[in-house]
């Protein structure tokens, strides 16, 4: 955890920033560690470590933001630095609309880490990657036509200080770890691909080496290959029709993100630079009336469940994790937060604002923005409870809109059913709807059983861009008259 030294800079940061006029500002001194490894087709194909240690301070001046960062650790720069952050304020003073304006938090002396079981870090290299040599032989073994395999993982852990002006003093160290595997096939005019747990990127929650663990790698690995293979003589996707769909978790967790965790972020629905952040068909006037779904949709802003991308103990304001609602029984009534877009609206931040690292702005992120579990109990029950429909298993591409209405998604696997059973396998399943449509069909979402934590390393957000990790909690949910098979 970072200590002293940071601490001693951060306050004399602060100190200049006040000095040369800012009314707030904010020191934040981040390190962060990365190990990526991928194995491909047998080989230790990469390994890709990282270090990075900066800092940068936030500052308002004459009503306005300025921002300044820097990667060298001195009391000089620390000065520089808070001077600079000061004058890129005043200079966008000239042109403000209206002056910055913060909701009001209490500042903490605080700390948080992540809980973890068996820290990675700790481990020996060879004992991290061997679950990967071992998944990957396994898939090429079950199917030694294959075209590529792949396993991969990620660990991360990143210390964290935050001080502002107004007294907060927050020392954070967060973990990750994150692990996956994939089998590609090729043939009869096909490429398919399956990927476990998760789709295109990893799985990744906010824990130990304990999470790559838990997923048994190597044992899903021939279930894996082999449908990766019968993907290529499988029966296509019936085209053009509506009925009946079911969606896996984490292919559910994936439409949660795209159309209700990005139109839910405040900067958006406040159309504050929307080559920023986008738009959001939500916009303040539908908070708290406007119907998102049916009453069986039920989403949660939650930043203090344990294992997801999106848990900490405090934002970066120094706002702390917080649970709430985006939905509530089909209905729109929460957004994400910052301090400002919070002030706006007048309410509280309900502490999303995070940064890429310690050389970015914080932005408003997802933080856990999960679908919670209904009554319909497992999958198993679900299908039996459907007569004709399509079980959709593990995104393979996406896309939406700007204002995330219009979307199309189509999963890697899919299985017909027919009176209450999985009978044949589909390959390329697409499906296509309007968000408020598409969530209002939804008539059944699985027990808590089945629901997962999952998260995703890549959400892109910002100009200059920034990698966003957010997580996103689902089960298994049905939904009524749904078009599949659309092509384009
Ligand atoms: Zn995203």
């Amino acid at each position: 955890m970072l200590g002293s030294v940071e601490r001693d800079l951060a306050h004399r940061a602060l100190d200049t920033a006040r000095t040369r006029g800012a009314t707030y500002a904010d020191a934040r001194f981040v390190r962060r560690a990365v190990e990526d490894v991928l194995v491909k087709n047998g080989h230790l194909q990469n390994v890709d470590r990282s270090d990075i240690f900066g800092f940068s301070v936030r500052a308002i001046a004459d009503g306005a933001w300025g921002f300044a960062a820097s990667p060298v650790l001195t009391a000089d720069e620390a000065d520089r630095v808070a001077a600079l952050a000061v004058e890129v304020a005043r200079a966008s003073a000239l042109t403000k609309r209206e002056d910055a304006r913060l909701a009001p938090v209490k500042p903490v002396t605080a700390t948080y880490t992540t809980p973890v079981e068996i820290d990675p870090w700790t481990m020996r290299f060879d004992e991290r990657l061997q679950p990967l040599l071992d998944a990957d032989a396994a898939m090429r073994q079950a199917q030694p036509t294959l075209r590529t395999t792949r396993a991969s993982y990620e660990i991360w852990r990143e210390e964290k200080l935050f001080v502002s002006s107004e007294g907060a003093d927050i020392a954070q160290t967060l973990y990750e770890t994150g692990a996956s595997i994939a089998a590609e096939s090729v043939g009869n005019g096909e490429q398919q691909i399956r990927t476990y747990p998760g789709s295109g990127g990893r799985s990744q929650n906010t824990a130990g080496w304990e999470y790559a663990l838990k997923w048994e790698l190597a044992k899903n690995a021939p279930r894996l290959a082999d449908e990766a293979v019968a993907l290529l003589t499988a029966k296509q996707c019936p085209q053009d029709i509506r009925t009946s769909v079911i969606l896996s978790s984490n292919q559910l967790m994936l439409q949660c993100h795209e159309s209700c965790g990005h139109p839910i972020e405040l900067d958006r629905a406040l159309g504050t630079g929307a080559a920023f952040a986008g738009t959001s068909f939500l916009t303040p006037d539908r908070l708290g009336s406007f119907r998102f779904g049916s009453e069986h949709v039920n989403i949660a802003i939650d930043s203090t469940r344990t294992g997801g991308l999106g848990t900490f103990g405090y934002d970066d304001e120094g706002v702390p994790a917080s649970e709430g609602w985006a939905v509530k029984d089909g209905v729109f009534v929460g957004y994400l937060m910052s301090r400002e877009t919070a002030a706006a609206l007048g309410k509280t931040s309900n502490g999303t604002m995070r940064a890429d690292g310690w050389s970015r702005l914080p932005l408003i992120r997802m933080t856990n923005v999960s679908v919670m579990p209904g009554s319909a109990g497992t999958l198993e029950d679900l299908i039996a409870d459907t007569d004709d429909g399509i079980y959709m298993d593990t995104n393979r591409s996406w896309s939406i809109d700007d204002k995330r209405l219009n979307f199309q998604f189509g999963t890697q696997l899919g299985w017909e059913i027919k009176n209450g059973k999985r009978t044949t396998m589909l390959r390329n399943p697409t499906y296509t709807g309007m968000t408020p449509e598409f969530w209002g069909s939804c008539d059944a979402v699985c027990s808590e059983s089945e629901w997962v934590m999952w998260g995703t390393p890549n959400c892109g957000k910002g100009q200059p861009g920034q990698i966003g990790h957010t997580g996103h909690g689902a089960a298994p949910a049905r939904f009524r008259n749904v078009r599949v098979g659309v092509v384009n």
